[in-house]
């Protein structure tokens, strides 16, 4: 039995259903990068439904900024870890610099 069987899961949870509907960047026992369904910027979910400690959130987004890094490359980004919309599980945002939807969203430049 692993450490993450015995964690919190909601099955009403969107992040904790991790369903497949964009574009998959990364994924391990922890998290997984995604593609955000609204944003379309690349988004980091911890795959228990709750909040990690300082220096786990530290580990974790360091998976962000890999697949942030080869998305914006030269231009930047910045980890958006605000959670607007699912507060109680844990998720960040790797946004285009100066800018909050990748390019590829369809509110991009709405805001
Ligand atoms: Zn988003
Ligand atoms: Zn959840």
């Amino acid at each position: 039995m692993t450490a993450l069987s015995s964690v919190e899961h909601d099955p009403e949870c969107l992040l904790c259903r991790a369903e497949h509907v964009t574009t998959w960047h990364f994924e391990d026992r922890e998290c997984w990068v995604a593609d955000c369904l609204v944003c379309a910027t690349p988004m980091i979910v911890w795959r228990a439904h709750g909040l990690p400690n300082a220096e786990e959130q530290a580990r974790l987004l360091r998976h962000l900024e890999r697949v942030a890094a080869e998305r914006y490359g030269e231009d930047g980004y910045w980890i958006d870890a605000v959670r607007r919309r699912i507060p109680d599980h844990w998720h960040a945002h790797a946004r285009p610099a100066g800018g909050f939807f990748d390019p590829a969203s369809e509110l991009f430049g709405r805001f």
